[in-house]
């Protein structure tokens, strides 16, 4: 590993950031705390380009720190429906009432205090205090990971130890001032130029200066984990259907669409077929309830959902309740009419299986 020369690399990507920024949103107003913070939880994760309709979207009905801390949460989930890793919409949530009640609406002033809210990791306070508030600190996400590593020809493997390095070195080159804008200048570089897979080096501003470069290895850093494959979890979804209305119900708080609702779903163990799993189901929505079970019919076609961590395969059902008395289950569950559809918050996945088994 060699130290680039870092003032002149400083000056070089400074100087390019200001004439190649992308015009994006939260760019407008750099030093409103509430959209920076609101930018930052909507973008872990998630591309730019998917979250500038929602952060637009989100401001028109929650303009301030105010008018989200005193929505109901299932009102805030419905605006976050569709953007995915919901406990970020439920910390948010969470994080703004603390402010309001608990701080009477006055900002962390700090990246430790910040670090005292829900959701808030060292990425986030160290990018809200930097950009927002104009502090001396420093940021790492995954484009400032992998700048970092070429920029200082870092052949660590991922690790603990090797995190904690680059926190180090994203210290090392913070400027004295314009902190926030050197570290959105390096985030920028990794998300425009310097991309993981054919980084654009002969359009890069820093080329004198990156180790990677000059030691011709680029194309081996950052050191790539080992890959290993995801688990599937494989569920069943069935849409029960009353009259012309559908059942669904609202999911655990924690967890996987923690909070949203669905179109009534439930594990398969791997000693299990839908069969059985259904049975369980049933006996989740109709507990102590002895009718006779009705049959589902089962779509051939399965709906896969790829997260970070998983594979989720879904097997759909579906079952017509219409000559069935006792229509009213005993869980969190209702029936609604296909127009009330967007009332309730619906993960991305369910949003397409509610149109697949609606239309
Ligand atoms: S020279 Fe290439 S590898 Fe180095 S920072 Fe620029 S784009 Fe990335």
């Amino acid at each position: 590993m060699k130290t680039p020369p870092l003032p002149r690399l400083r000056a070089e990507l400074l100087r390019w950031y200001r004439r190649n920024q992308r015009p994006l949103p939260w760019r407008n107003c750099p030093t409103d705390v509430y959209r920076q913070m609101l930018a930052e939880c909507m973008l872990q994760q998630t591309q730019v380009a998917t979250v500038i309709p929602y952060y637009e979207r989100w401001l028109e009905r929650f303009p301030t720190i105010q008018s989200l801390a005193a929505a109901e949460q299932d009102e805030v989930l419905k605006y976050w429906a569709g953007l995915g890793y919901y406990s970020r919409a439920r910390n948010l949530h969470s994080s703004a009432q603390q402010i309001v009640q608990q701080r009477g609406g006055k900002f962390p002033g700090s990246a430790e205090e910040w670090m005292q809210l829900p959701g808030i990791g060292r990425y986030t306070a160290g990018a809200i205090c930097s950009i927002a508030q104009r502090q001396r600190q420093p940021i790492l996400d995954g484009n400032a990971r992998r700048v970092l590593s070429r920029w200082f020809a870092l052949r660590a493997q991922p690790s603990p130890r090797t995190t904690a390095k680059l926190w180090q070195l994203a210290e090392q080159v913070m400027p004295k001032n314009n902190c926030g804008d050197f570290n959105q200048a390096m985030m920028e570089l990794g998300a425009t130029i310097c991309r993981p897979r054919e980084p654009h080096c002969d359009t890069c501003p820093v080329t004198r200066y990156c180790q990677a470069f000059q030691q011709k290895i680029v194309q081996k850093i950052p050191v790539k984990k080992s890959t290993r494959s995801t688990p599937t979890v494989h569920l069943i979804c069935v849409a029960i259907t009353h009259r012309h209305r559908m059942l669904i119900r609202r999911r655990p708080p924690r967890g996987l669409w923690g909070g949203l609702w669905e179109l009534p779903t439930h594990p398969v163990s791997a000693r299990q077929d839908r069969t059985e799993a259904w049975q369980q189901l049933w006996q989740e929505l109709w507990t102590g309830n002895n009718a006779q079970q009705p049959e589902v019919n089962w779509y051939d076609s399965r709906v896969r959902h790829q997260l970070t961590h998983r594979t989720i395969e879904l097997t759909i059902g579906r079952v017509n309740m219409t000559s069935w008395t006792n229509k009213t289950p005993v869980t969190s569950a209702r029936w609604i009419k296909p127009a009330e559809r967007n009332d309730y918050a619906l993960s991305r996945v369910m949003s397409k299986i509610w149109d697949w088994v609606v239309l």
